[in-house]
């Protein structure tokens, strides 16, 4: 029998949610998540998924994850320190540090694990972490655990930052001082101003930390934001996941040995969470070497971004300001956007609404990630669509 408190908090609760429409509805896949996708038989032109590269499908990443599940089996069976790390994790471990311009780097189950692990490995209640206010939940939620001050700051504004640096620096209250940010901002496509922010760090002694979940395999020859910007070895900690451009699943950190050291001694997931399967880990190996030999697959994705901008703004839409392949089309009032991607769907298309609390009210979007993987046969027809969508909403003329 259930307890009545949390009967009435449950329902209470629910019932808020599907009656403010914040309820998600999942559609479950019928198919791989490829440049189409089966959903309830039908199938749809998927610009919703992280796949930016088209390696969740890749053949050669299937074949290494089946060769390893042969070898060593489906489970990896224990936590790392245990014995659940084999050979292929450090060679992962190795060519990711390679990939990223760094020492060392660690892998971990998850992105979000990542953050969970590695913020609060470092920083404590005597600490302070100056963070973007758009900041991945991911984020958010490690710099609670770390029980260090959290200071936001506007967003991508580096006066505020530098204000707030300064600020936390002459309180003399706080033993270290980080500053966090994504690299990419997923729900717009903008890029940190990272080269700033590293001066301002310098300036004011910050440990830096850049989350490169949308940066990695995008910018910078796949080696993500930091290299971009040239700034390799100028920033503490790059996280990244594997699961958006690498194609698969579980995170990383990369950065110096000595850190990568500590992570792997103190942070948590690594300690107490059975590590990641060997399939993940070849796979995820196969698309690091894949990545290392050619950028074509980049170079294929950044030309499929601008193709659908170039069409989406040509019909009249307002796509925001991206600086990577992410493409917002910003339709405004909430009940138009779910709306517009309910229709976009009966038409054949796939792309999620996004609306408050995920973004602010009023800038509900159509959230649509083009992929490597997509053909521009593909792209046309979600363009057509994305015509016929507009003008029957009357989103444009
Ligand atoms: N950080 C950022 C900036 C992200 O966008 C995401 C994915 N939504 C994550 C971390 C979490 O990564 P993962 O999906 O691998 O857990």
């Amino acid at each position: 029998m259930s307890c009545r408190q949390l009967s009435q908090f449950l329902s209470e609760n629910l019932g808020d949610l599907k009656t403010k429409g914040l309820y998600n509805v999942i559609d479950p896949l019928q198919s791989a998540n490829g440049p189409t996708i089966i959903i309830k038989g039908r199938e749809l032109i998927n610009l919703s998924s992280n796949n930016y590269l088209g390696l969740a499908t890749d053949s050669r990443l299937k074949q290494s994850a089946v060769e390893a599940i042969q070898k060593y089996g489906v489970g990896a069976g224990a936590v790392r320190t245990i014995n659940g790390t084999f050979e292929l994790h450090l060679e992962l471990e190795e060519k990711l540090a390679k990939f990223k311009r760094t020492e060392a780097a660690v892998a971990y189950q998850s992105g979000f694990n990542c953050n969970m692990a590695a913020i609060s490995a470092v920083m404590d209640k005597n600490d302070a972490i100056l963070s973007d206010e758009l900041n991945h939940a991911s984020i958010i939620d490690g710099c609670r655990l770390s029980k260090a001050k959290i200071i936001a700051y506007k967003h991508s504004d580096m006066d505020d930052l530098r204000m707030k640096a300064e600020q936390a620096r002459n309180l003399g209250a706080y033993n270290k001082i980080m500053v966090i940010t994504d690299g990419v901002f997923s729900m717009d496509g903008d890029i940190a101003s990272l080269p700033e922010i590293v001066d301002i760090a310098e300036e004011f002694d910050l440990i830096t930390y850049v989350d490169d979940a949308h940066g990695s395999g995008v910018l910078g020859e796949g080696a993500g934001t930091v290299k971009h910007f040239g700034l390799s070895g100028k920033v503490d900690f790059q996280i990244g996941t594997l699961s958006k451009a690498i194609g698969v699943v579980g995170g990383y950190v990369a950065g110096k040995q000595e850190l990568i050291d500590w992570l792997k001694a103190r942070s948590r997931p690594f300690l107490f969470s059975t590590s990641l399967s060997p399939a993940d880990v070849a796979a995820s190996i196969k698309a690091i070497d894949l990545l290392s030999n050619s950028t074509e697959q980049i170079r294929q994705l950044w030309e499929n971004a601008d193709y659908l901008k170039a069409g989406l703004k040509k019909l009249g839409f307002d796509i925001g300001n991206s600086q990577t392949p992410i493409t917002p089309c910003i339709l405004g009032d909430e009940i138009i956007t779910q709306e517009f991607s309910r229709q976009l769907n009966a038409e054949g298309v796939y792309a999620k609404a996004i609306v408050f609390p995920t973004v602010p009210r009023g800038t509900g979007r159509i959230r649509n990630m083009p992929s490597a993987s997509h053909t521009y046969q593909m792209l046309d027809t979600a363009i057509a669509v994305y015509a016929k969508v507009g003008r029957n909403l009357r989103v444009i003329h």
